[in-house]
């Protein structure tokens, strides 16, 4: 087993290291956003300095996340008394049912019950879940993150596209995103976050889907349009939305897929000039496939020199997950191609096994949520296995709450080595989930990022409610930090008494 203890003084160096190439390596400096008191401010705590000089000694077999002085060392007692609030809020179900009813409301669409609604949200959840209303303040938030040793992924939250107009506007968005990262202290923002669902019209990702999978049904079936790409299907994978020959693309939808192509083009381009690399979100099967099938053809354009620029997304509740990540690591291989993958769960449980139903197939979700966790630690396992072993092809975020598979990861890196130094894993929450984990996990010398959408409130916060109407589960399995909190709200209580 290999241990590393590593001084101090030297991880600091490596860790802005240019040479060593990490997920983001360093880029030029244009004009650093200066951070005002915010969420993530540091107090000056004696914990959080023995912190940062004790965390760098690897000491992840042992992920300590009990101590709840330590781990919320960086976070001042207003941030934590606020997040302990409304993290109780959205544990409850009908809260969010509430924040539904209220965002569809037509009573809360015009005048002042909707500023009334905005502006008690703006003070709640969206300070609590969103790094700010545009990328400026984003950035203000990135810098206050990365003073509490954690880094963030930009999430522009953007709705879905139908028109190419509405394509155009998003990609406007997701390139001021690539600019304002690039403007930010170095290593700070981890990766800009794309959904291709916004730069590419969703009919079009339905029939482009539709085609690829009759395309894994019926191989002689010829798609003009389809460029150099890894394997999207497994024998596994479930085809039922395609019930019968899907008509070939029309010239207008070949023109649109152009324009997609090159928009999607345009934002990777943008990524390697900046060398700031693209993560694509993972949506819902039925368009699913035109969203691999768009990152694997841009990973095999952009990704170069053990350098990937474009990051795919697998979600370990499907069947087939394992299975397809073994073949398209396979052809990669093969290829020479090197990839980058987000590992999560998945968030669109209910609507995949409604979606699976209405064809009269069973859900391509595991039966059981066991079958899930063993999936998920299964292709950890495997990809960290990648990076230890072989040929520095692979990078990987493990993006994920689950506080059994943050450990279990982090004892197979140490266990393997790979660790911060390595620059090919990183893990990840969303903003204003599962603290306790993320400096838990930073605290024991790994790069962790905090997934962060940003916006103005009316933009992000229904797609904000969407997600936790479809994730309920998450918001109530905060307990553990809840918990933490509360801990550690009442030593600061006392501590300040006597
Ligand atoms: C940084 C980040 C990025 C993300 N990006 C994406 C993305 O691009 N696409 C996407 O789809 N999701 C994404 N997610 C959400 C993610 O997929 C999960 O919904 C969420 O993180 C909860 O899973 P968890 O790993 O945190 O584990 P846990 O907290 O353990 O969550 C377990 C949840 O899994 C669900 N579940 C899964 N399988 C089963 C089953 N068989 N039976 C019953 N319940 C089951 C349940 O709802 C349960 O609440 C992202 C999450 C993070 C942190």
């Amino acid at each position: 087993m290999a241990t590393r203890v590593i001084p101090p003084r030297i991880l600091k160096k490596l860790r802005y290291n240019t040479t060593t190439k990490p997920l983001n390596a360093a880029h030029p400096s244009i004009s650093p956003v200066i951070a005002p008191p915010s969420l993530f401010e540091r107090s000056p705590s004696p914990v959080a300095d023995a912190v940062s000089t004790t965390s760098t000694t690897m000491e992840t077999a042992n992920l300590n996340l009990d101590d709840a002085e330590r781990l919320f060392a960086s976070v001042s007692t207003e941030k934590l008394l606020r997040s302990s609030a409304v993290l109780h809020a959205t544990a409850v179900g009908p809260m969010v049912d509430l924040g539904m009813w209220l965002m569809k409301s037509p009573v809360f669409q015009t005048g002042l019950p909707k500023d009334l609604i905005m502006a008690a949200t703006k003070e709640t959840f969206f300070s609590h879940f969103c790094a700010g209303e545009d990328a400026a303040a984003a950035g203000r938030s990135i810098s206050a993150l990365k003073e509490a040793g954690l880094r963030g992924m930009l999430v522009y939250g953007v709705e879905d596209a139908h028109e190419n107009d509405g394509c155009d506007r998003n990609l406007k968005g997701f390139l001021h995103t690539v600019d304002v990262s690039k403007s930010l202290p170095p290593s700070s923002v981890s990766f800009v976050i794309v959904k291709i669902t916004a730069i590419c019209p969703m009919t079009l990702l339905e029939r482009m889907s539709d085609l690829l999978r009759w395309q894994q049904k019926d191989p002689s079936f010829v798609l003009p349009w389809k460029q150099d790409s890894l394997p999207i299907f497994a024998e596994s994978s479930p085809l039922y939305h395609t019930q019968k020959r899907p008509e070939p693309l029309t010239p207008e939808e070949e023109s649109d897929l152009q324009l997609a192509n090159q928009r999607l083009l345009e934002l990777c381009q943008r990524c390697e000039e900046a060398n700031m690399p693209l993560l694509v979100d993972a949506e819902h099967t039925t368009v699913q496939p035109a969203i691999d099938y768009f990152t694997y053809s841009s990973s095999i354009r952009h990704n170069k020199d053990d350098n990937p620029i474009v990051f795919g997304t697998i979600q370990t509740y499907l069947k087939d997950a394992k299975e397809r990540l073994l073949l398209t690591t396979k052809a990669a291989e093969k290829m020479g191609v090197p990839l980058g993958f987000k590992l999560v769960r998945g968030a669109y449980m209910s609507t995949e096994s409604k979606l699976a139903e209405s064809f009269g197939y069973a859900s391509p979700i595991h039966n059981t949520i066991q079958e899930t966790h063993n999936c998920f630690n299964g292709c950890s396992s495997f990809l960290l296995e990648k990076i230890a072993n072989g040929p520095g092809s692979i990078s990987v975020v493990l993006a994920t709450h689950n506080i059994e598979s943050g450990k279990l990861a982090a004892a197979k890196a140490y266990e393997l080595g790979v660790g911060k130094v390595n620059h090919k894993l990183e893990f990840a929450q969303l903003y204003g989930m599962s603290e306790a984990l993320s400096f838990g996990l930073s605290n024991a010398g790994f790069q962790v990022s905090k997934y962060m959408p940003f916006g103005p409130v009316d933009m992000v916060m229904p797609y904000l409610l969407r997600r936790a109407e479809e994730n309920r589960g998450l918001l109530a399995a905060s307990g553990f930090d809840r918990q933490l909190m509360r801990k550690e709200l009442g030593r600061r209580l006392k501590a300040a008494m006597f």
